[in-house]
């Protein structure tokens, strides 16, 4: 017969175990580092890429399994992969499928910290890479080294709608591999797998968290081979996600499209309030007529993200446009967007690319929950004061 165990021993390793019949609506969070094998077989014949087995907390538990599921369904392919944020996600792509000669097209107005990146990769490994002009994709010029073109529609300052089926055409035609930056879309108002996507990347720190509160990304595909590649190069680099985030981000799911086509509405109010300023240049939305691709954006969007930017007519310096966003009172000051608080930007001409068309100030606007005419007439009251 067994000795009994003391009680300090038990309280390390109780006799009770977790209840099955417990059924709640809630997610819960699964948490492991060590995850422990029923015996010496099992351990041995563990297999990483069985997505129903788990082996050791980096490679994920039931929790992120399940996150990875629902990203999976909203983007409608098979697969999809956490990140600890969008840029590693990015980074994490570009440096498991990129060579020593390769070479990368990215958009000029792609994420800021993406062409930093492709700077290291050039630098360090001999990866090359060049710009395109997002709105003349026929200047895409691939060579027979284009590994991979990147798309990211609309960018994210400068708000350029590009014409994704086009340039998926014409890199899958060269034998380049497509990959999109959709967490404008949000997996909601683009189908960038129908329009020639290999790859959508989302940052799901914006709207699918959805409190300011989170960092993640993925990366989603219906290739079983670029999955797998994938699968190994995490392995390597030894990237995991929090099991904590991904139960927030899984409770924020379920209202997410509700809050993204809420946003809209809001967004295209205040726009189109904003379209008839006497300050404003142009109004950068692309739902909004005029703005650069509103066109394309017509032809494959159904809905938009409440991103967007304006320029200032150009004889208002940086110093009023400056003041302008001190004297915003609900739209707060900082980066990032996706959350339930109202956001602004400026950006200087020197932190734009080189093709964009417009001399005045842009400022970017993040519209959040709050009521869209108190955000009008805070716009109003900050207008105002830089007019006088
Ligand atoms: C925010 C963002 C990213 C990066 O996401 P993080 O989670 O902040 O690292 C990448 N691409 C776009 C378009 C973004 O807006």
């Amino acid at each position: 017969m067994n000795k009994t165990d003391s009680k300090w021993t038990k309280l390390i390793q109780p006799d009770f175990v977790k209840n099955d019949n417990f059924k709640s609506l809630a997610d819960s969070i699964e948490r492991a580092s060590t995850i422990v094998f029923d015996d010496v077989s099992k351990l041995r014949n563990r297999n990483w890429k069985d997505k129903h087995s788990y082996s050791y907390g980096l490679m994920g538990t039931p929790t992120s399994r399940r996150l990875e599921k629902q990203i999976a369904i909203i983007e409608n392919v098979k697969h999809a992969i956490l990140f600890p944020s969008g840029l590693s996600a990015i980074t994490c792509f570009l440096i498991s499928f990129l060579v020593s000669g390769d070479k990368v097209l990215f958009p000029s107005n792609v994420y800021g910290p993406v062409i930093d990146f492709a700077n290291f990769l050039k630098e360090r490994f001999g990866i090359d890479y060049d710009l395109y002009d997002p709105i003349n994709p026929d200047n895409l010029r691939i060579s027979p080294n284009t590994k991979l073109v990147w798309v990211e529609t609309p960018g994210s300052v400068t708000m350029e709608v590009s014409d994704l089926y086009l340039i998926a055409r014409v890199a899958h035609e060269n034998g380049a591999l497509v990959a999109v930056d959709s967490t404008w879309s949000a997996g909601i108002a683009l189908p960038v797998f129908e329009l020639g996507a290999d790859i959508s990347v989302q940052a799901l720190t914006k709207y699918q968290s959805g409190g300011s509160d989170v960092l993640m990304g993925s990366l989603s595909t219906n290739s079983d081979s670029i999955y797998l590649k994938l699968s190994e190069s995490i392995m390597k680099l030894g990237v995991g996600v929090s099991q904590a985030d991904c139960h927030l981000i899984l409770r924020s799911l379920p209202h997410y499209p509700l809050r993204y086509h809420a946003q809209d509405n809001s967004a295209r109010r205040i726009a189109n309030w904003l379209n008839s300023s006497k300050s404003i240049e142009k109004v950068l939305h692309p739902a909004i007529p005029g703005s650069i691709g509103h066109n394309i954006w017509k032809k494959y969007f159904t809905a938009s993200a409440s991103l967007f930017s304006v320029v200032f007519k150009k004889d208002f310096e940086q110093e009023k446009i400056d003041a302008f966003v001190n004297a915003l009172r609900l739209f707060r000051i900082g980066f990032s967007w996706g959350g339930a608080v109202s956001l602004v930007v400026p950006y200087t001409k020197d932190q734009l690319h080189k093709n964009f068309p417009f001399e005045g100030s842009l400022v970017r606007f993040y519209i959040g929950l709050e009521q869209a005419d108190d955000l009008i007439n805070d716009l109003d009251q900050a207008l105002t004061k830089i007019l006088n």
